[in-house]
């Protein structure tokens, strides 16, 4: 099969959380399963260039949008540690002159519904213009939902798409890409788009929909997202559209690319160990304090956490009861960035437990593989979680998950049990302050007994979430879609 996976960020090229793991890491594994996959991303300014070997592939590429004439410049990589094609939409207005790639200092950028009008548009075009005819369009989110409404909506004579078939992938409901309905025109589709069954919602224009309604196939990134989304407490507003389609709506788990997660070949941690070779981890730990300026010591336990600083990642509820943890016997080391407020409430609560703290507000891809290696516990109280990787990157590295029981997370993590030792991290359900510290306090009491939280460490590093079983899924569902075109 020919796959064009189109996203709008693909590691290690850009990267702001899951979505770009995710699409680094699948076009390899399905590239291993004998597919030609390729693709497809903005050439952001951020992207390194001669790091990564870019050549320009079509220079002035006609891209027309509505009554608007652009031209893109495309170029081609590699991705590393595979021969998948990787191309890159390059236009010096869109992407070229900014730093960020949705927003800086917590703005989104005003025009990004043009921005990703502009590459989606960009993506029919250059595939038309290299002839390279593929089977499949695999969109990620919906900064490429377009992508999918134009194939169905504007390429529906083409001949030279006749046979494609559109698969849509959900990393998160909570980013719908919502613009005021006027930017509708930016887009380039008709009037006739903006009903409650197509592109409208609550008077807006959401771009998601435009994956959601036109696409063959749907999937989210775990089983249980993939029931979540179909009802109000998670649907997001978009729970009677997905329940509308639930027989073309799947769940496939995401994977790990153990290349890049693995405590026996990382480049960026202290110590490097294996699930026999366990008590080097603690060299990591105190690496770990010594960097974030906290006293080194062996034996407090230390959890760790690396998030996007958004609701979605449970830090209300963590905020309530903090002073309680800093109370115990307990280091705490965040890596994240994102909302204002939660940057202030670590920062004060940083001065106010400086050796008990660490603290980085930043998007830091070395230091995060350092807390995963250095920490004991890693924490995710999500309110929602699609998939969730920090637990699977956790399990490799001994380092147990604490979690809440939503989405991905409740497919991957199931609760200690201290009479029979299954289990693998502590989950609570209710998403409440109480039920969080109850979880905590669990695992600081297993911590105690290093008999039995070193068997578990054992258990959870043996754990195989690589991509080969999903990416064989993936496949199964491509296959799916392309009966229904
Ligand atoms: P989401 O996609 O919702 O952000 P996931 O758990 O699916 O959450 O994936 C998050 C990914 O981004 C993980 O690889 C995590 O280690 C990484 N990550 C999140 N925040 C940071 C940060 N501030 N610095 C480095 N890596 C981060």
């Amino acid at each position: 099969m020919k796959i064009l996976l189109v996203s709008s960020e693909i590691y290690p090229f850009a990267k702001t959380g899951g979505l770009a793991d995710v699409c680094g890491a699948l076009p390899k594994a399905i590239n291993q399963l004998g597919h030609d996959v390729r693709l497809i991303m903005p050439l952001y300014k951020s992207i390194n260039r001669e790091k990564y070997g870019l050549k320009a592939k079509v220079r002035d590429l006609p891209v027309r949008i509505g009554e608007q004439q652009y031209y893109a410049d495309i170029y081609e990589a590699r991705l590393p540690g595979s021969l998948v094609p990787v191309y890159f939409v390059e236009h010096e207005l869109f992407f070229g002159n900014r730093d960020g790639l949705y927003q800086e200092n917590g703005q989104d950028y005003p025009d990004n519904c043009k921005r990703f009008s502009f590459f989606n548009k960009a993506v029919l075009e250059f595939t038309k213009n290299i002839e390279w005819r593929f089977d499949i369009l695999h969109a990620n989110d919906w900064q490429a939902a377009l992508a999918i409404a134009y194939l169905k909506l504007l390429c529906v004579d083409d001949h030279f798409f006749r046979t494609a078939a559109a698969v849509y992938s959900i990393h998160n409901m909570g980013y719908m890409g919502l613009f005021p309905k006027d930017k509708l025109l930016e887009t380039g589709l008709d009037w006739e788009q903006f009903t409650f069954d197509k592109l409208e919602f609550w008077d807006q224009l959401a771009l998601s929909k435009g994956g959601i309604v036109y696409a063959d196939v749907i999937n989210t990134v775990s089983e249980q997202y993939a029931k979540e989304i179909q009802t109000p407490e998670y649907g997001c507003g978009l729970e009677g559209l997905l329940r509308s389609r639930s027989k073309d709506v799947y769940g496939i788990l995401n994977g790990l690319d153990y290349a890049v997660w693995d405590p026996a070949k990382d480049a960026k941690i202290a110590r490097r160990y294996n699930e026999n070779t366990l008590s080097l981890k603690v060299h990591n730990k105190l690496a770990l304090q010594s960097l974030c300026d906290i006293p080194m010591n062996a034996d407090i336990p230390l959890i760790g956490m690396v998030s996007r600083l958004d609701r979605q990642k449970g830090f209300d509820i963590l905020a309530e009861i903090i002073s309680q943890i800093m109370a115990m016997n307990v280091n705490f080391v965040l890596l994240g960035t994102g909302d204002p407020e939660y940057h202030r409430l670590f920062q004060d609560l940083k001065k106010k437990y400086p050796e008990k703290i660490g603290l980085n507000l930043g998007f830091d891809a070395a230091l995060a593989q350092v807390i995963y290696a250095g920490a004991d516990m890693f924490l995710m109280p999500s309110k929602y979680e699609p998939c969730g990787l920090g637990q699977l990157i956790s399990f490799k590295y001994g380092t147990v998950p604490i979690v809440r029981k939503t989405g991905g997370l409740a497919d991957t993590v199931k609760d200690y049990n201290l009479n029979t030792g299954e289990g693998d991290g502590f989950v609570f359900e209710e998403y409440s302050s109480a039920a969080l510290l109850l979880a905590i306090r669990r695992a600081l009491s297993l911590s105690q007994d290093q008999g039995r939280w070193q068997m578990l460490m054992k258990k959870i590093m043996k754990y195989n979430y690589s991509w080969e079983n999903s990416a064989k899924k993936y496949i199964a569902l491509y296959k799916k879609a392309r009966t229904k075109t």
